[in-house]
């Protein structure tokens, strides 16, 4: 008899994109013909650029003759691109090898999967409010027993909040951990780890011997040149720090689809010598994974070239813009309002003691902007409110002035 993996079941019902789907449609169905404005979900809006269009048509033309035609390719990806995403960190300071980095189809499929390498014993940390997908992850492998509602965390999970107290950048665990997930510039509340606060999480995870998983999605997007853009500008975060990185918000790949993930092989953990780790996330993506795609990669190389950089900043300006007008917007009437310096998402804190989703209820009924409420994030999101820099100039203005106009605070 088959049964399903009940892990399955202590997931927290109502995902949050759906839920919102669901307000959504209710209120057009009582305000029919109302300009609904998605400043919600994360996702970009903007055409590929010229490069990358050029790098991933040659992709699909070298599939078209003999001579260029490849199947299945290496193992970890392109040693091509892979040897340019190594020269890309070394000129950033840091020096890598090639073999460290791992080719895949994005940064969700790689933070959801790279705990199952990992003891299924392992206590882990996570930020609070953090991205679904490493919370969820951790639940689905069984690390936590269940949904705690009163508490609204996971049992065995280790929640390190993030609050306007600590400029939404946790302290380290003041127990021990064995695996913490970090995301900086973060999603959702926009903020940046500093080089001192990541350094006292490398020397936490030397301490315990824990890992640290680093998200880097967002890297591109600071253009505060005193804030690290990768965990391995901290000395020591070699031995015990994953990153995870994409293309997605950089290059306009989230349709596309292309991510890495480094394991370094100096990374150590109890019980294993140097390499021994980096082997293992190969031996889990070789037997699970066939590789990402060929054009893509090709896509991925031209993002690389001298060109493909110019207008991926490019890009990321844009929607810097976008993050702007609304930090301004939401300002103006008098909000507070976090990130958007460094990240394309604004982080609002709700005024006058409404919850997470009363405002978002608000927000839409008064303005027809649709954001996301900070609640779904998280426990500590409650109170708060993202809305994205993902968009068009033009719908992100007229989404503002709505605010201004119409929103009664
Ligand atoms: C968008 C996003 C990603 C990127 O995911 P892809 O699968 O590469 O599209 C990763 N992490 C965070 C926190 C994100 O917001």
């Amino acid at each position: 008899m088959a049964h399903i993996n009940a892990h399955y079941n202590k997931l927290a019902a109502g995902y949050l994109f759906p839920e919102i789907a669901r307000r959504t449609e209710i209120f057009l169905e009582k305000h029919p013909g109302t300009r609904v404005r998605k400043l919600g979900i994360g996702n970009t809006t903007e055409p590929l650029t010229p490069a990358v269009i050029k790098g991933l048509k040659a992709g699909v033309d070298k599939l078209a003759s003999p001579e260029t035609y490849t199947g299945y390719g290496d193992e970890q990806g392109n040693k091509l691109l892979r040897e340019r995403l190594a020269l890309y960190y070394t000129e950033r300071g840091v020096s890598l090898s090639s073999e460290d980095f791992f080719i895949s189809d994005g940064a969700k499929s790689d933070s959801g999967n790279i705990q199952s390498i990992f003891s299924s014993d392992s206590i882990a940390a996570f930020q609070d409010p953090a991205y679904p997908v490493y919370v969820d992850s951790n639940v689905i492998a069984g690390r936590s027993s269940g949904f705690n509602k009163d508490k609204e965390e996971y049992n065995n999970f280790v929640y390190m909040p993030c609050t306007k107290e600590n400029n939404f950048i946790p302290e380290v665990p003041d127990q021990k951990v064995d695996l913490i997930y970090l995301c900086s510039p973060n999603n959702p509340t926009g903020a940046v780890a500093t080089h001192d606060q990541l350094k006292s999480f490398v020397d936490y995870a030397r301490k315990h011997k824990a890992v640290l998983i680093f998200d880097a999605a967002y890297a591109e997007y600071i253009s505060d040149p005193a804030l690290p853009k990768t965990i391995y500008e901290i000395d020591g975060a070699k031995e015990c720090a994953i990153e995870i990185n994409s293309l997605s918000k950089f290059a306009g790949f989230t349709g596309v689809r292309l991510g890495w993930s480094i394991v370094p092989g100096d990374l150590i953990i109890e019980g294993t010598t140097p390499g021994e780790v980096r082997k293992l996330w190969n031996r889990r993506q070789s037997t699970f994974f066939n590789g990402a795609s060929n054009i893509v990669q090709e896509g991925a190389l031209a993002v690389f070239s001298k060109e493909g950089l110019q207008e991926s900043k490019n890009l990321v300006q844009y929607y810097m813009e976008n993050a702007q007008t609304i930090r301004e917007g939401v300002e103006s009437v008098g909000m507070q309002a976090f990130g958007g310096i460094n990240a394309p998402y604004i982080w609002l804190e709700i005024p006058s003691g409404l919850t997470s989703w009363e405002f978002f209820d608000k927000l839409l009924l008064e303005t027809g902007v649709i954001g996301t409420p900070g609640s779904g994030f998280g426990p500590a999101g409650e109170g708060y409110f993202r809305l994205s820099a993902f968009g068009h100039h033009k719908d992100i203005k007229a989404a503002v002035e709505s605010i201004k106009n119409n929103l009664r605070l």
